[in-house]
């Protein structure tokens, strides 16, 4: 261990204290979104302002409460698109918070992990290779320590620190690129170096969506095509003969009803409220648009420690003196120099005040099972520590996959090394054997490779030991003729929940890949127990994978589902590789040496526990419990969020061309105008709201995880929406003409019809929205319970609507008149004829 205990660090309430007092380690003052600004937000659209003028106009010649009426109704509909606008900026800002990044700190004598911000001067922080740092420290830790300051210097060059001398100082900002340590905080927030140049920290990137940017791009194709139509319809009103300023209304107000401004913004909507479900399934995102491509998934590239395993670690078997012991036959048997090598070559910390040393100890969990394997109260390994000091130490790293430590013991110095057998055994010349150094031999080699191969295969996850006690020296000889001592074999059993996620992937069209650091044969009985691979053709070994060329990596990957001993430069290639047989590739990662492959996967996933600082800024999300299964559900929610976007813009679509087909068709007809330029608000403000937005919280179909991936470049309009939307859309038009001229026809006068008129085009579309739920299924096959929004929604709807033709005041208001039983009979009809002809064709398609 590298330190003999854990210094005190600050007290809660102190940190606390000098929090209030020095405030937040922050170099930008969060601008926080003004909720006034988006309120008036709401107004700044060219079409909202000519209805006002309009409005206002025809208000001081007249109708004064026609005036009124509109600008309430206008007013209202900036609320609803303010409260939508208001909570999606607010769970964007949470996000935003969510993902800045944190520090390891020592707080009461125990480590926390808290946000950045809240570090104060005095604090002790933990780092490690990739993390940035947090706040200006001053280094505590010995050993190998290496500082990447070009954000400060502007110098690639990496520095080394010490925590001896001068070059103790580590900066804000700054990442750390080699070794392991301790800091204490000496200034924050603005005070610190960075924050005297101020303006870095890279924010959560609002990348734009790319299919925000597509329907951006439709909704203009639309305002125009809306605004010809409505220039028709007022013209041809005014050439036969009605009055203009009425016409003029009803042209501004259909603009305002039928432009499907919602549209873009809509989609933020159902993004944001993805990313807060998303969220409290333990999956963090960062860059928007990953929601987007998640749906898109067809392979996800896991590493198996802590992911596909539950990263609860115990020492199972120990090697040594060419004996294997297992602990299923009893406890396992002391080793002096294995103790020593295991206890000192090691990272983790511990808390003298804990007697069980399970809960005094913290760390690595490969470093944790291995003292566990020793001690079992934490005073004893206290008093074993306290043998020697280390004097130097090479860190762990996964491309070296090992470590090594000098150790003083009296006034010996010795180094003790650690790490997967066949590097640790490249690097001996002898062995231990009943307390004798020999030579080791070829055959003595291959004795000690069996019986690694004999506990791998067994799914333990190996660990080597050795050391050596003359010419003990700091450089590059440190880590050569070692003597070999043993071999600890680690169980970690894979996650329960991780089986049934692999089960789920493949049913869904998507390949789980499983990518590790371990032996090949671990690995393998892994990835056999979860049922990511059945045969040992589909493993490759990072050696293996060296030996190909980009081409024949290419040609073989479809068939690999193990890559095993790989190193983080692997990574790449192989997201690469993916990626050119045109695969979505999701990619976790956690080290410094994994950000460039998790930059490069279509989503790079960092891993929340054990991931660095720079894997998380690389990543586009992070996986808040490192566990795969949540992997998975993003995936699932991904699919779901697309889905709800698809309903959303089907829904809206077919409603605001019913509402302007209605409008065109009766001046192509010759008929009076259907709907009052109020009526045509009122209609908009019920309709086009809350009920579109309770489908964005729409809950997935049963078969979501049923179907292969979608095609990344698959337009949002493909598999028939477009068609849906237009037949449909249509329909509701020709609906709300003829339920009109029916009322003409039968007399009961030009307000009666345009009340059934009002009526049908509202019900037409409440009833729509039910079927815009699902894509295969008809409303008398969906459960209409599970979305109880939707069902208020659409009530309140029904109620506004009800209360306009009901309520006397409001009947001089809306120019709408009380329909008696038999005029319902007729709106009702025309309002669900077309649903009821849908469903039965849906339903015969279906069992046909
Ligand atoms: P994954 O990439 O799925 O997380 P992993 O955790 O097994 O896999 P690494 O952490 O890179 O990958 O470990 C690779 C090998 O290095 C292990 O099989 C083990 O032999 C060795 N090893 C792991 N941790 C340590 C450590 N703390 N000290 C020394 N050797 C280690």
């Amino acid at each position: 261990m590298n330190e003999k205990e854990i210094e005190g660090g600050l007290t809660q309430v102190e940190a606390e204290r000098r929090l209030k007092k020095y405030g937040l380690n922050t170099i930008e003052k969060k601008k926080g979104v003004s909720p006034v600004k988006i309120f008036f937000s709401q107004f700044n659209d060219f079409i909202t302002w000519i209805l006002i003028v309009a409005t206002v106009i025809s208000g001081f010649m007249g109708e004064k409460a026609d005036a009124i009426t509109i600008l309430i109704i206008v007013v209202m509909n900036a609320i609803l698109g303010f409260v939508q606008e208001f909570k999606t900026e607010r769970s964007l800002e949470t996000l935003k918070e969510l993902a800045s990044p944190t520090s390891k700190v020592l707080r009461d004598g125990k480590i926390k992990v808290i946000n950045a911000q809240e570090l104060v001067m005095g604090d002790i922080v933990f780092l490690e290779s990739g993390d940035k740092i947090p706040a200006d420290c001053i280094l505590l830790s010995r050993g190998n320590f290496m500082v990447d300051e070009s954000l400060l210097t502007g110098e690639s060059e990496g520095v080394s620190k010490s925590s001896s001398g001068k070059n103790n100082s580590i900066y804000m900002g700054t990442v750390v690129i080699k070794g392991k340590g301790k800091a204490r905080v000496v200034q924050t927030g603005m005070e610190t170096e960075m924050g005297k140049i101020a303006g870095m920290l890279q924010d959560i990137e609002k990348d734009r969506s790319p299919l925000k940017e597509k329907l951006t791009s439709l909704g203009k194709v639309l305002v125009v095509v809306c605004i010809v139509i409505c220039i028709i319809v007022t013209l041809a009103g005014v050439w036969r003969g009605q009055d203009k300023y009425e016409m003029f209304l009803v042209g501004v107000s259909l603009a305002v009803a039928a432009i499907p401004e919602g549209l873009a913004a809509i989609v933020t909507v159902a993004l944001a409220l993805g990313v807060s479900r998303m969220l409290k399934r333990n999956a963090l995102v960062r860059k928007l648009p990953a929601v987007e491509t998640l749906g898109c998934t067809s392979i996800i590239c896991s590493d198996k420690t802590g992911t596909l395993t539950e990263n609860k670690m115990t020492v199972k078997a120990l090697y040594f003196n060419g004996k294997m012991h297992k602990s299923d036959t009893g406890k396992l048997p002391d080793n002096t120099m294995m103790k020593k090598a295991f206890t000192y070559c090691n990272d983790c910390n511990f808390d003298i005040k804990k007697v069980d040393i399970s809960e005094a100890l913290m760390g690595d969990p490969t470093e944790t099972a291995l003292i566990k394997a020793f001690f079992k109260d934490a005073r004893a390994l206290k008093k074993f520590m306290d043998k020697a000091e280390r004097v130097y130490d090479i860190p762990f790293d996964s491309d070296r996959k090992m470590m090594s430590v000098i150790m003083k013991e009296g006034s010996k110095k010795v180094c003790y090394v650690k790490g997967a057998p066949e590097r640790v055994i490249n690097k001996c010349k002898y062995i231990l054997d009943r307390g004798q150094v020999r030579l080791l031999t070829a055959g003595e080699k291959n004795r000690v490779l069996k019986a690694v191969e004999n506990m791998t295969s067994s799914a333990l996850r190996c660990i080597a030991a050795a050391y050596k006690d003359s010419k003990v020296a700091a450089g590059r000889t440190l880590e050569t003729n070692l003597i070999f001592i043993g071999i600890a074999g680690i169980i970690d059993p894979p996650r329960k929940e991780a089986k049934d996620a692999v089960l789920k992937c493949k049913l869904a069209g998507i390949r789980p890949v499983m990518i590790t650091g371990d032996h090949k044969n671990t690995a393998f009985a892994i990835g056999k127990e979860l049922d990511i691979c059945s045969s040992q053709s589909q493993v490759i070994t990072g050696e293996e994978l060296d030996k190909l060329n980009d081409r024949q990596l290419s040609d073989k990957i479809q068939k690999i589902s193990i890559f095993a001993r790989v190193n983080p430069g692997h990574k790449l290639r192989i997201v690469k590789a993916f990626k050119a047989r045109n695969n979505i590739v999701a990619m976790t990662g956690d080290g410094v040496n994994d950000a460039p492959a998790v930059k490069e996967a279509d989503i790079g996933i960092c891993m929340g526990i054990s991931g660095t600082d720079v894997t998380k800024e690389a990543s586009s999300m992070i996986l808040l419990d490192d566990n795969f299964a949540t992997i998975v559900s993003a995936v699932e929610e991904g699919r779901v969020i697309y889905d709800n976007i698809r309903k959303f813009i089907r829904y809206l679509l077919s409603c605001n061309l019913g509402e302007v087909l209605t409008m065109l068709l009766s001046s192509i007809f010759y008929l009076d105008t259907p709907l009052l330029p109020i009526q045509i608000l009122m209609v908009n403000l019920a309709t086009d709201g809350l009920p579109a937005v309770a489908l964005g919280v729409d809950p997935p179909e049963g078969d979501i995880m049923k179907g292969k991936p979608r095609a990344k470049n698959e337009s949002i309009f493909a598999r028939g929406l477009s068609e849906k939307i237009i037949v449909r859309g249509a329909l509701i038009g020709v609906c709300t003409v003829f339920s009109f001229v029916m009322g003409l026809y039968l007399g009961f006068g030009l307000k009666t019809a345009r009340t059934m008129a009002l009526c049908t085009l509202i019900i037409s579309q409440l009833i729509h929205v039910f079927e815009c739920r699902s894509e295969k299924h008809s409303i008398f096959q969906i459960n209409l319970f599970t979305n109880l929004y939707l069902l208020a929604a659409v009530a309140t709807s029904i109620i506004m609507l009800l209360c306009t033709i009901y309520v006397p005041f409001l009947q001089m208001v809306f120019h709408t008149s009380p329909l008696v039983v038999s005029q319902w009979f007729i709106v009702l009809f025309f309002s669900g004829i077309i649903a009821l002809l849908n469903s039965l064709y849906l339903y015969f398609k279906s069992n046909n």
